[in-house]
């Protein structure tokens, strides 16, 4: 079956839950054991003293290891990243942070990829940079030979323990290449013998138009406040990968306490049903809106994954590893502030609001808002100028979306 058609039932079974069609809301803090014989083997299968029998069930002991409305979830994003294992977060930065955090200590070196969520660009180069772990940065001129170069010059290579990418980045749309996973994988394992953690932040594209795991990513992770969610009324987040990648991850989380709540989860899988058709027709009107922004005499630049204004590199790189540009467009009238702001100011159905993959359509101002961290030089020199405006499209009908464009652009 395809992952639509899982969405609805997967990990669930009526005879449960009374018969309920649907998961109810497990809104508990603990469970009660049947025998303390039975409380015992959870512990010890929870904590890793033993692995699972076959046929054996992990038992639910308490809601920050295990909830039933956590684990329907997991399954389930499992499916939809192709993936063996999920887990899931009380937000994307709980799920970013604690990947890093379980993969990294001081001394170590991440490599990652510019520009990033503002949040995850605060964390890599404040608190890890306080905690000792280097960082350096690549964008998406650079080539693999000076990412080398420059992890070389400064004797990194055998320190460097992983690579994070995100792409399209956000907000400028640009792709990194993910081929450069398998490259600097082969090149670390010939030179040191020890592997790299490869994670690509999947926010914009997946787990539809984007597979990062079929490109050698051993962990992909999401806002899953975002597109799965994908209704601007949860924080959540997921990382996906094999169960051995994902097993240091989820003993962290049970330590720090960012597991998703019962609620939340809840929220999620019912979101995750219309998944499909919520992206498909996310999709469906970026691209109009796209023919249309390029078209738009007092448009300067647009930013969409597949442009063949966006240069040749980049057009390849989208054909090798992007099925669709997804529903998140730059674009930019003139290049300052004064222009963006009076077109943000001027827009009557599309809401003023960062966040993105909503069903509603959402605009704001990169340079002054979620990436107002990143400083300013930084700013220019990866493609965040003071006229760039974000778009993120949602599911209301494109001709009054273009409607309300137009009037602001007018
Ligand atoms: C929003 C976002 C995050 C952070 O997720 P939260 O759910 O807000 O914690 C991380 N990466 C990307 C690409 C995002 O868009």
């Amino acid at each position: 079956m395809k992952a639509e058609s899982h969405m609805m039932s997967f990990g669930y079974n009526p005879d449960w839950s009374e018969g309920s069609v649907k998961p109810p809301i497990f809104q508990t803090s603990t469970f009660v054991f049947k025998t303390a014989e039975e409380g015992k083997r959870f512990f010890e299968v929870a904590y890793g003293k033993d692995s699972l029998k076959k046929h054996e069930q992990i038992g639910l002991i308490y809601s920050r290891i295990n909830n039933p409305n956590m684990q329907i979830l997991e399954e389930r994003l499992a499916v939809l990243e192709d993936s063996e294992e999920a887990a899931a977060f009380e937000s994307g930065m709980s799920a970013i942070s604690t990947t890093m955090l379980a993969y990294l200590k001081p001394g170590d070196v991440i490599l990652y990829s510019k520009p990033t969520y503002g949040g995850t660009h605060h964390f890599i180069n404040n608190f890890l940079a306080e905690i000792g772990v280097a960082s350096i940065g690549f964008n998406h001129n650079t080539e693999i030979q000076e990412i080398w170069e420059k992890l070389e010059s400064k004797k990194l290579t055998s320190k460097l323990k992983m690579l994070y990418i995100e792409t399209p980045a956000n907000p400028t749309n640009s792709l990194i290449d993910l081929s450069i996973i398998k490259q600097l994988k082969e090149k670390i394992q010939q030179i040191h013998n020890h592997e790299i953690v490869a994670v690509v932040d999947n926010t914009y594209l997946g787990p539809i138009w984007q597979k990062p795991l079929a490109f050698g990513a051993d962990l992909v992770c999401y806002s899953a406040t975002k597109f799965l969610n994908g209704h601007s009324d949860v924080i959540a987040g997921a990382v996906m990968g094999k169960h051995e990648n994902i097993l240091p991850i989820k003993t962290l989380r049970t330590f720090l306490g960012s597991m998703i709540a019962p609620y939340t989860a809840w929220l999620l899988t019912r979101s995750l049903e219309t998944l499909h058709i919520r992206m498909n027709q996310q999709e469906k009107n970026a691209k109009k809106i796209v023919e249309f922004l390029t078209q738009h005499p007092k448009v300067k630049n647009v930013f969409y994954p597949g442009l063949s204004s966006m240069g040749q590199k980049q057009l390849d790189i989208y054909q090798s590893q992007c099925l669709s540009g997804g529903a998140m467009i730059g674009f930019t009238i003139e290049e300052n502030e004064a222009s963006a702001f009076k077109l943000l100011n001027s827009l009557k159905l599309i809401k003023l609001a960062v966040s993105l993959g909503s069903n509603e359509s959402l605009a704001q101002h990169p340079y002054s808002m979620t990436h107002t961290d990143v400083p300013d030089e930084e700013k220019k020199a990866i493609g965040i100028n003071e006229g760039l405006i974000r778009l993120s499209v949602g599911i209301e009908s494109y001709n009054d979306l273009i409607e309300d464009l137009s009037q602001a652009l007018d």
